[in-house]
Protein backbone atom coordinates (compact mmCIF):
# COMPACT_ATOMS: atom_id res chain seq x y z
CA UNK A 1 0.00 0.00 0.00
CA UNK A 2 1.33 3.33 -0.91
CA UNK A 3 0.82 6.47 0.96
CA UNK A 4 -1.59 8.91 0.50
CA UNK A 5 -1.51 11.26 -2.23
CA UNK A 6 -4.39 13.21 -1.11
CA UNK A 7 -5.75 14.05 2.52
CA UNK A 8 -8.76 15.82 2.51
CA UNK A 9 -9.37 16.72 6.41
CA UNK A 10 -13.37 17.98 7.93
CA UNK A 11 -13.61 19.87 4.16
CA UNK A 12 -16.91 22.41 4.34
CA UNK A 13 -18.27 24.39 1.96
CA UNK A 14 -21.43 27.08 2.69
CA UNK A 15 -22.60 28.84 0.00
CA UNK A 16 -24.49 31.98 0.84
CA UNK A 17 -27.63 32.53 -1.04
CA UNK A 18 -29.45 35.80 -2.12
CA UNK A 19 -32.09 36.75 -0.05
CA UNK A 20 -30.11 35.41 3.24
CA UNK A 21 -29.80 32.11 3.80
CA UNK A 22 -26.73 29.58 3.47
CA UNK A 23 -26.58 26.23 1.37
CA UNK A 24 -24.14 23.90 3.57
CA UNK A 25 -23.08 21.79 0.42
CA UNK A 26 -20.00 20.10 1.74
CA UNK A 27 -19.88 19.23 5.77
CA UNK A 28 -17.07 17.66 7.46
CA UNK A 29 -16.19 15.47 4.67
CA UNK A 30 -12.53 13.46 5.23
CA UNK A 31 -11.36 11.05 3.01
CA UNK A 32 -7.46 9.87 1.64
CA UNK A 33 -6.58 8.42 -1.40
CA UNK A 34 -3.10 6.37 -1.65
CA UNK A 35 -1.03 7.25 -4.46
CA UNK A 36 -2.26 4.94 -7.65
CA UNK A 37 -5.72 4.06 -6.54
CA UNK A 38 -9.02 5.10 -7.50
CA UNK A 39 -11.39 6.03 -5.33
CA UNK A 40 -15.19 6.47 -6.30
CA UNK A 41 -18.07 9.35 -4.30
CA UNK A 42 -21.09 7.96 -5.24
CA UNK A 43 -24.43 9.39 -4.21
CA UNK A 44 -27.68 10.69 -5.97
CA UNK A 45 -27.28 14.76 -7.61
CA UNK A 46 -27.48 17.43 -4.94
CA UNK A 47 -25.20 14.94 -2.70
CA UNK A 48 -22.05 17.64 -2.68
CA UNK A 49 -19.71 15.38 -5.09
CA UNK A 50 -19.84 17.95 -7.90
CA UNK A 51 -18.61 20.85 -5.17
CA UNK A 52 -15.94 18.29 -4.01
CA UNK A 53 -13.85 18.46 -7.11
CA UNK A 54 -14.43 21.96 -7.69
CA UNK A 55 -12.62 23.01 -4.37
CA UNK A 56 -10.22 20.20 -5.69
CA UNK A 57 -9.52 21.78 -8.69
CA UNK A 58 -9.16 25.01 -6.85
CA UNK A 59 -12.24 26.42 -8.32
CA UNK A 60 -14.31 27.17 -5.14
CA UNK A 61 -12.79 27.78 -1.71
CA UNK A 62 -13.20 25.62 1.09
CA UNK A 63 -15.42 27.54 3.62
CA UNK A 64 -13.26 25.75 6.77
CA UNK A 65 -10.91 21.96 6.57
CA UNK A 66 -7.96 20.93 4.67
CA UNK A 67 -6.65 19.60 1.58
CA UNK A 68 -3.01 18.42 1.55
CA UNK A 69 -1.54 17.38 -1.64
CA UNK A 70 1.77 15.22 -1.58
CA UNK A 71 1.95 16.45 2.16
CA UNK A 72 1.55 19.76 0.87
CA UNK A 73 -1.78 22.17 2.58
CA UNK A 74 -3.01 23.48 -0.37
CA UNK A 75 -4.24 26.81 1.60
CA UNK A 76 -0.94 27.79 3.01
CA UNK A 77 1.34 26.64 -0.44
CA UNK A 78 3.01 29.17 -2.14
CA UNK A 79 2.48 30.45 -4.93
CA UNK A 80 4.63 27.89 -7.42
CA UNK A 81 3.66 25.00 -5.34
CA UNK A 82 -0.09 26.08 -6.29
CA UNK A 83 1.17 26.01 -9.63
CA UNK A 84 2.84 22.76 -9.25
CA UNK A 85 -0.15 21.37 -7.52
CA UNK A 86 -2.43 22.74 -10.51
CA UNK A 87 -0.04 20.82 -12.99
CA UNK A 88 0.30 17.59 -11.09
CA UNK A 89 -3.93 17.58 -11.00
CA UNK A 90 -5.95 17.30 -13.67
CA UNK A 91 -9.83 16.51 -14.82
CA UNK A 92 -11.57 14.71 -17.13
CA UNK A 93 -15.69 15.92 -17.51
CA UNK A 94 -18.60 14.02 -18.64
CA UNK A 95 -19.37 15.92 -21.57
CA UNK A 96 -16.41 15.50 -23.94
CA UNK A 97 -19.15 17.72 -26.29
CA UNK A 98 -18.77 20.75 -24.20
CA UNK A 99 -15.31 20.83 -22.99
CA UNK A 100 -13.69 20.58 -25.89
CA UNK A 101 -13.62 24.38 -28.18
CA UNK A 102 -15.02 23.75 -31.32
CA UNK A 103 -13.04 26.29 -32.63
CA UNK A 104 -9.49 24.83 -32.26
CA UNK A 105 -7.66 22.21 -34.06
CA UNK A 106 -7.25 19.01 -31.79
CA UNK A 107 -3.06 19.82 -31.95
CA UNK A 108 -4.05 23.22 -30.61
CA UNK A 109 -6.54 21.66 -27.83
CA UNK A 110 -3.99 19.22 -26.64
CA UNK A 111 -1.19 21.39 -26.29
CA UNK A 112 -2.99 24.06 -24.80
CA UNK A 113 -1.94 23.23 -21.55
CA UNK A 114 1.61 23.23 -22.50
CA UNK A 115 1.09 26.52 -23.24
CA UNK A 116 -0.25 27.78 -20.71
CA UNK A 117 2.44 26.35 -18.13
CA UNK A 118 5.01 27.61 -21.03
CA UNK A 119 6.47 24.42 -21.37
CA UNK A 120 8.49 23.24 -24.38
CA UNK A 121 8.78 25.12 -27.94
CA UNK A 122 6.51 24.63 -30.78
CA UNK A 123 8.91 21.53 -31.96
CA UNK A 124 8.55 19.34 -28.15
CA UNK A 125 4.71 20.56 -28.05
CA UNK A 126 4.38 19.35 -31.50
CA UNK A 127 6.34 15.86 -31.08
CA UNK A 128 4.40 15.70 -27.18
CA UNK A 129 0.75 16.23 -29.24
CA UNK A 130 1.57 12.84 -31.10
CA UNK A 131 2.94 10.99 -28.47
CA UNK A 132 -0.23 11.70 -26.46
CA UNK A 133 -2.55 10.98 -29.50
CA UNK A 134 -0.82 7.25 -29.46
CA UNK A 135 -0.98 6.88 -25.77
CA UNK A 136 -5.00 7.40 -26.28
CA UNK A 137 -4.94 5.15 -29.25
CA UNK A 138 -5.72 8.10 -31.75
CA UNK A 139 -3.64 8.43 -35.45
CA UNK A 140 -1.38 11.34 -35.52
CA UNK A 141 -4.26 12.62 -38.13
CA UNK A 142 -5.92 13.67 -35.84
CA UNK A 143 -3.96 16.67 -34.64
CA UNK A 144 -5.16 18.32 -37.55
CA UNK A 145 -9.11 17.76 -36.94
CA UNK A 146 -11.45 19.66 -35.00
CA UNK A 147 -13.69 18.19 -32.64
CA UNK A 148 -16.92 18.23 -34.24
CA UNK A 149 -15.02 15.38 -36.73
CA UNK A 150 -15.14 12.71 -34.15
CA UNK A 151 -17.22 10.53 -32.42
CA UNK A 152 -18.16 10.80 -28.41
CA UNK A 153 -15.76 8.88 -27.67
CA UNK A 154 -12.85 9.96 -29.68
CA UNK A 155 -13.42 13.16 -28.36
CA UNK A 156 -13.33 11.87 -24.60
CA UNK A 157 -10.30 10.37 -25.82
CA UNK A 158 -8.65 13.84 -26.69
CA UNK A 159 -10.10 15.07 -23.43
CA UNK A 160 -7.46 12.08 -21.84
CA UNK A 161 -5.46 13.21 -23.57
CA UNK A 162 -5.38 16.85 -22.72
CA UNK A 163 -5.46 15.98 -19.29
CA UNK A 164 -2.21 14.04 -19.53
CA UNK A 165 -0.20 16.40 -21.33
CA UNK A 166 1.40 18.23 -18.37
CA UNK A 167 2.23 14.79 -16.86
CA UNK A 168 -0.54 14.70 -13.80
CA UNK A 169 0.21 12.30 -10.77
CA UNK A 170 -3.74 12.36 -10.30
CA UNK A 171 -6.48 12.83 -12.35
CA UNK A 172 -10.32 13.78 -11.34
CA UNK A 173 -12.50 11.61 -13.35
CA UNK A 174 -16.37 13.01 -13.26
CA UNK A 175 -18.73 10.83 -14.73
CA UNK A 176 -16.07 10.11 -17.52
CA UNK A 177 -18.61 7.62 -19.57
CA UNK A 178 -21.97 8.95 -18.66
CA UNK A 179 -22.60 10.99 -21.87
CA UNK A 180 -21.30 7.87 -23.97
CA UNK A 181 -22.99 5.21 -25.85
CA UNK A 182 -22.93 1.87 -24.20
CA UNK A 183 -20.85 0.05 -26.64
CA UNK A 184 -17.74 2.99 -26.30
CA UNK A 185 -17.99 3.22 -22.36
CA UNK A 186 -15.99 0.02 -21.95
CA UNK A 187 -13.42 0.95 -23.93
CA UNK A 188 -13.08 4.56 -22.45
CA UNK A 189 -12.47 2.98 -18.85
CA UNK A 190 -10.27 0.26 -20.33
CA UNK A 191 -7.85 2.94 -21.54
CA UNK A 192 -8.12 4.86 -18.09
CA UNK A 193 -7.36 1.34 -16.53
CA UNK A 194 -4.40 1.18 -18.95
CA UNK A 195 -2.81 4.47 -18.40
CA UNK A 196 -3.41 4.46 -15.12
CA UNK A 197 -1.12 1.20 -15.00
CA UNK A 198 1.20 2.89 -17.45
CA UNK A 199 1.85 6.50 -15.38
CA UNK A 200 1.43 5.24 -11.92
CA UNK A 201 -1.72 7.87 -11.47
CA UNK A 202 -4.56 7.91 -8.85
CA UNK A 203 -7.90 8.85 -9.78
CA UNK A 204 -10.92 9.96 -7.96
CA UNK A 205 -13.88 9.19 -10.17
CA UNK A 206 -17.29 10.60 -9.95
CA UNK A 207 -19.85 7.93 -10.59
CA UNK A 208 -23.29 7.18 -10.31
CA UNK A 209 -23.09 3.91 -12.07
CA UNK A 210 -22.74 1.21 -9.37
CA UNK A 211 -21.52 -1.29 -11.75
CA UNK A 212 -18.97 0.81 -12.92
CA UNK A 213 -17.76 1.91 -9.29
CA UNK A 214 -17.82 -1.90 -8.36
CA UNK A 215 -15.32 -2.74 -11.31
CA UNK A 216 -13.16 0.08 -11.81
CA UNK A 217 -12.58 1.80 -8.19
CA UNK A 218 -10.22 0.23 -5.13
CA UNK A 219 -12.34 2.28 -2.41
CA UNK A 220 -15.77 4.20 -2.60
CA UNK A 221 -17.23 6.97 -0.36
CA UNK A 222 -20.96 7.40 -0.31
CA UNK A 223 -21.91 10.52 0.09
CA UNK A 224 -25.75 11.96 1.41
CA UNK A 225 -26.16 15.63 1.45
CA UNK A 226 -23.04 17.16 1.44
CA UNK A 227 -21.45 14.35 3.79
CA UNK A 228 -19.80 10.96 3.91
CA UNK A 229 -22.66 8.44 5.00
CA UNK A 230 -19.86 5.60 4.17
CA UNK A 231 -16.12 4.79 3.08
CA UNK A 232 -14.13 1.96 2.51
CA UNK A 233 -12.34 -0.69 0.29
CA UNK A 234 -15.40 -1.35 -2.81
CA UNK A 235 -14.39 -4.77 -1.57
CA UNK A 236 -15.60 -4.98 2.08
CA UNK A 237 -18.54 -1.86 1.06
CA UNK A 238 -20.22 -3.82 -1.98
CA UNK A 239 -19.94 -7.03 0.09
CA UNK A 240 -21.15 -5.88 3.30
CA UNK A 241 -22.86 -2.46 3.10
CA UNK A 242 -23.36 -0.72 6.56
CA UNK A 243 -25.28 1.94 6.13
CA UNK A 244 -28.94 1.94 5.77
CA UNK A 245 -28.43 4.32 2.41
CA UNK A 246 -25.51 2.12 0.87
CA UNK A 247 -27.75 -0.57 1.34
CA UNK A 248 -30.53 0.94 -0.29
CA UNK A 249 -28.36 2.21 -3.34
CA UNK A 250 -26.36 -1.28 -3.72
CA UNK A 251 -29.87 -3.29 -3.25
CA UNK A 252 -31.24 -1.37 -6.78
CA UNK A 253 -28.21 -2.15 -8.85
CA UNK A 254 -29.44 -4.79 -10.96
CA UNK A 255 -27.90 -8.17 -10.70
CA UNK A 256 -27.74 -11.58 -12.96
CA UNK A 257 -28.37 -13.79 -10.17
CA UNK A 258 -31.85 -15.71 -10.46
CA UNK A 259 -31.72 -15.87 -6.75
CA UNK A 260 -31.57 -12.12 -6.12
CA UNK A 261 -34.76 -10.75 -4.77
CA UNK A 262 -35.77 -7.15 -5.24
CA UNK A 263 -34.81 -4.72 -1.36
CA UNK A 264 -37.58 -5.08 1.14
CA UNK A 265 -36.25 -1.53 2.43
CA UNK A 266 -36.27 1.02 0.09
CA UNK A 267 -35.57 4.25 0.24
CA UNK A 268 -38.14 7.21 -0.05
CA UNK A 269 -38.63 10.14 -1.61
CA UNK A 270 -36.18 12.59 -3.13
CA UNK A 271 -32.93 13.48 -1.24
CA UNK A 272 -33.67 16.11 0.81
CA UNK A 273 -32.57 20.22 0.71
CA UNK A 274 -28.84 21.00 1.54
CA UNK A 275 -30.49 24.98 2.78
CA UNK A 276 -32.79 23.50 5.44
CA UNK A 277 -31.72 19.68 5.67
CA UNK A 278 -33.32 17.62 8.00
CA UNK A 279 -32.21 17.70 12.11
CA UNK A 280 -30.29 14.77 12.68
CA UNK A 281 -28.76 12.73 10.62
CA UNK A 282 -29.52 13.92 7.24
CA UNK A 283 -31.11 10.65 6.17
CA UNK A 284 -33.97 10.10 8.49
CA UNK A 285 -37.13 10.91 6.49
CA UNK A 286 -36.18 8.39 3.94
CA UNK A 287 -34.49 6.10 6.25
CA UNK A 288 -36.50 2.84 6.63
CA UNK A 289 -34.58 1.62 9.80
CA UNK A 290 -34.84 5.04 11.18
CA UNK A 291 -34.94 5.13 15.30
CA UNK A 292 -36.34 7.98 17.31
CA UNK A 293 -32.48 9.34 17.89
CA UNK A 294 -32.27 10.00 14.31
CA UNK A 295 -34.07 12.50 14.24
CA UNK A 296 -32.49 14.83 16.79
CA UNK A 297 -28.82 13.66 17.00
CA UNK A 298 -26.03 13.23 13.75
CA UNK A 299 -24.49 9.92 13.31
CA UNK A 300 -20.66 10.51 14.00
CA UNK A 301 -18.17 7.40 13.34
CA UNK A 302 -16.22 7.32 16.49
CA UNK A 303 -13.70 4.67 15.11
CA UNK A 304 -13.37 6.74 12.01
CA UNK A 305 -10.44 5.52 10.03
CA UNK A 306 -9.17 7.01 6.59
CA UNK A 307 -10.29 3.65 5.33
CA UNK A 308 -13.16 2.79 6.97
CA UNK A 309 -16.32 5.17 7.72
CA UNK A 310 -20.17 4.31 8.57
CA UNK A 311 -22.36 7.27 9.81
CA UNK A 312 -25.46 5.94 11.60
CA UNK A 313 -26.17 5.13 14.82
CA UNK A 314 -27.40 1.50 14.06
CA UNK A 315 -23.53 0.77 13.75
CA UNK A 316 -22.20 2.86 15.98
CA UNK A 317 -24.57 3.20 18.93
CA UNK A 318 -24.51 6.80 20.53
CA UNK A 319 -23.42 6.60 24.79
CA UNK A 320 -26.24 6.14 26.70
CA UNK A 321 -28.40 3.82 24.29
CA UNK A 322 -29.59 0.70 23.75
CA UNK A 323 -26.15 -1.09 21.79
CA UNK A 324 -28.59 -1.52 18.81
CA UNK A 325 -31.40 1.33 19.11
CA UNK A 326 -32.88 -0.89 15.96
CA UNK A 327 -33.61 -3.50 18.43
CA UNK A 328 -35.21 -0.78 21.14
CA UNK A 329 -38.36 -0.73 18.74
CA UNK A 330 -38.50 2.81 18.87
CA UNK A 331 -39.48 3.56 14.98
CA UNK A 332 -39.25 7.17 14.77
CA UNK A 333 -41.76 6.91 11.12
CA UNK A 334 -44.92 8.36 11.59
FE1 LIG B 1 -30.99 5.59 9.30
FE2 LIG B 1 -30.69 6.46 11.78
FE3 LIG B 1 -28.67 5.26 10.56
FE4 LIG B 1 -29.44 7.70 9.82
S1 LIG B 1 -28.56 7.13 11.78
S2 LIG B 1 -28.94 6.01 8.51
S3 LIG B 1 -31.67 7.55 10.08
S4 LIG B 1 -30.64 4.35 11.13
Amino acid sequence: MGKPILDVANLTKVFNIRGGGTVRAVEDVSFSIRRGETLALVGESGCGKTTVTKLLLGLEKPSSGQIAFDGLDIATASRSSIMKYRRQVQAVFQDPFASLNPRLKVRTIIAEPLMAHSIGDAKSRKARVLELLDVVGLPSSAAHLYPHEFSGGQRQRIAIARALALRPAFMILDEPTSALDVSVRAQILNLLADIQDEFGLTYLIVAHDLALVEHFSSAVAVMYLGSIAELGSTESVFANPQHPYTQALLASVPRPDPDHRPPTDVIRGEIGSAISPPTGCKFHPRCPKAVEICRTLAPVDPDSRPDRLVACHLVHPPAGTPANPAMAGAQARG
